[in-house]
């Protein structure tokens, strides 16, 4: 499978993240997804324009990190994005991706939420048979990630696949699957960078999961109307 890393790493390059993620969260993300039949490009906001058309057209899934700099994405990489996945790639969206330009436009809402500081989570399965579910238990628990809370302002998803409880009481569908065009989409909250979210093995295996689920069964060469067939006889 080809796969595309996209992660800001603009955090990765403090001194303080260096103890969560010595390889930064892109290095995280490749290792969860590093094997024989994979082959992983990772991008960040220093190359950022190496994201094309060209390149996303041999790209079977892509996951999608941010935070900082969604604005410094220029508008024409979000198209690029964007058109990929109407034509059939898969994109997975990971943590603050929520805000991201390219899942903004994807979703068509504002995809803004409640947030607070770090607490406990558990973490659901509410959608036992769904492919992202496999090998889970009915639920797990993350000591430490950012609150992520109701309202979403997301449209409605195919599927809930998790619902994150927090400790402060809140909830939130925290895995929602979406369906743009020929792709598949799927948005994850569990991933702050100040906590080691990405080596716990329950999340690599969502991750792991997702990234098979949302590769493509079928793609477009390219999105257009076509032009109507000559009429065929008429009817009597
Ligand atoms: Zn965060």
């Amino acid at each position: 499978m080809n796969i595309v890393i996209y992660n800001e790493g603009i955090h990765d390059k403090e001194e303080w993240m260096k103890n969560v993620y010595p390889q930064g969260i892109h290095g995280a993300l490749s290792d969860i997804l590093a094997s024989p039949e994979n082959s992983i490009t990772v991008i960040t906001l220093d190359n950022v324009g190496d994201i094309t058309p060209e390149l996303l057209a041999r790209t079977d899934v892509m996951l999608w990190w941010g935070h900082a700099a969604h604005h410094l994405v220029p508008d024409s990489v979000s198209n690029t994005v964007t058109e990929a996945v109407q034509k059939g790639m898969g994109f997975v969206a990971l943590h603050s991706a929520h805000m991201s330009k390219p899942l903004r436009q994807l979703l068509g809402t504002s995809c803004t939420l409640k947030w607070r500081d770090n607490d406990a989570e558990r973490v659901w399965v509410t959608a036992p048979s769904h492919p992202i579910a496999a090998g889970l238990p009915e639920y797990f628990e993350l000591p430490d990630e950012e609150m992520y809370g109701e309202y979403f302002d997301i449209p409605k998803p195919d599927d809930v696949v998790f619902m994150g409880w927090f400790n402060g009481g809140e909830l939130f569908r925290s895995g929602v699957t979406f369906t743009r065009g020929l792709g598949k989409i799927f948005y994850f909250q569990p991933g702050h960078e100040a906590f080691p979210t990405y080596m716990n093995p329950n999340i690599r295996l969502i991750i792991k999961n997702a990234v098979k689920w949302a590769a493509p069964s079928k793609r477009l060469e390219r999105l257009e109307c076509p032009m109507s067939p000559a009429p065929g006889p008429v009817l009597k």
